[in-house]
């Protein structure tokens, strides 16, 4: 039977040209500077976002992970959603990796606004940790896949520059938000000093990440790079399957936001479903309408073939993504129906 698996957009597997790329990589010791591979891969991304430099990391954690150290220095406070990954989902990094605290509010489904931000800065007073950084996350994975508006950004950039504050973009799925929204990712990109993309989600390389900013904040991002850990060697093998995801998958990322779409109106039908946080891109977290917990319902699901995960007691999260094709959405939308929760 067809495994329809909606567990998450990084489940995806390097397709047969992705891999022919990958196999044929020039590749060199990038610790040494020396990898052909990861250059393009960076000099593509930097000029797509009109950045001057770019750095290929691992994973979407060690690119935050490293921002918030560049930007901080121990004892600082960072403000952010009490929703986002930086602070939900990277193993409490932030103090442990830069010593900072953290000032949070939930915000809209963990969309800031410059007011919100205003009110979290903490005033000049030597009883308080000094601010020094923002950071955003677009989209926010917490909260349902939404996006920011331009202008929302624009407000808090220039609060930022006004109180000397740094701004980082989580933007793990920062291509469906350019996508959603219609974005220019040069002018997006004017508005931070730095943003994180992850390219092995709906993007589907295998693994990578970048950190885009200016060429110093680069520089010292290396460095942060090579004491977590994270300096590669060959790694052009998997840069390379990284750019080729950046040329060949960003456009098709249209197709999950439909389909997401579609699922949301049939989940709306479904009488054990209570509410949809509103689609915007390729996540779908919707909540229980029956008294079961989510992982009972996950395992239930999971007994017709869809692979789900539980997002709190009472919610699931369904991700569309590049190996979710048409015949497993179809097959979704006929099975859907015929489930009792
Ligand atoms: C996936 C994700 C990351 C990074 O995750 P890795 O698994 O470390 O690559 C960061 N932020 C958000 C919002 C994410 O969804």
């Amino acid at each position: 039977m067809l495994t329809i698996d909606l567990r998450s957009d990084t489940v995806t597997k390097p397709s047969q040209n992705m891999r022919e790329v990958m196999y044929k990589a020039p590749v060199g010791d990038d610790v040494l500077n020396e990898d052909p591979s990861i250059h393009q891969l960076q000099e593509f991304a930097a000029s797509l976002f009109g950045m001057e430099d770019a750095l290929f990391c691992s994973s979407g954690t060690q690119t935050n992970q490293i921002a918030i150290a560049c930007h901080t220095r121990p004892g600082d406070d960072v403000i952010c959603s009490s929703l986002s990954h930086i602070y939900l989902y990277e193993g409490g990094g932030i103090a442990l990796n830069s010593g900072c605290s953290v000032s949070m509010v939930e915000g809209n489904n963990g969309k800031l606004t410059a007011s919100m931000v205003q009110q979290l800065i903490q005033p000049d007073d030597i009883h308080k940790p000094r601010t020094t950084l923002v950071s955003l996350e677009d989209t926010v994975n917490k909260g349902g896949g939404t996006c920011y508006e331009l202008s929302d950004i624009k407000e808090i950039h220039a609060l930022c520059k006004q109180k000397n504050l740094a701004l980082h973009c989580d933007g793990a799925r920062l291509f469906n938000a350019i996508l959603a929204k219609n974005h220019d990712p040069k002018e997006y990109a004017s508005y931070f000093d730095s943003i994180s993309i992850c390219l092995s989600k709906g993007l589907g390389a295998p693994v990578g990440s970048l950190l885009l900013g200016k060429k110093a904040f680069i520089q010292e991002a290396k460095r942060k790079r090579k004491v977590f850990g994270g300096g590669m060697r060959q790694a052009g093998i998997i840069a390379a399957g990284a750019l080729y995801a950046l040329e060949h998958n960003r456009a098709r990322l249209q197709e999950d936001h439909i389909r997401a779409k579609e699922i949301e109106t049939l989940l709306q039908k479904m009488p054990w479903c209570k509410t949809v946080v509103p689609v915007e891109t390729n996540i779908v977290i919707w909540q229980l309408s029956t008294d079961i917990h989510s992982s009972t319902a996950v395992a239930k699901l999971k007994e017709s073939n869809i692979h789900c995960f539980p997002f709190g007691e009472d919610k699931i999260r369904f991700v569309t993504h590049l190996d979710y094709t048409h015949q497993h959405h179809q097959r979704l939308l006929d099975v859907l129906p015929t489930i009792l929760l």
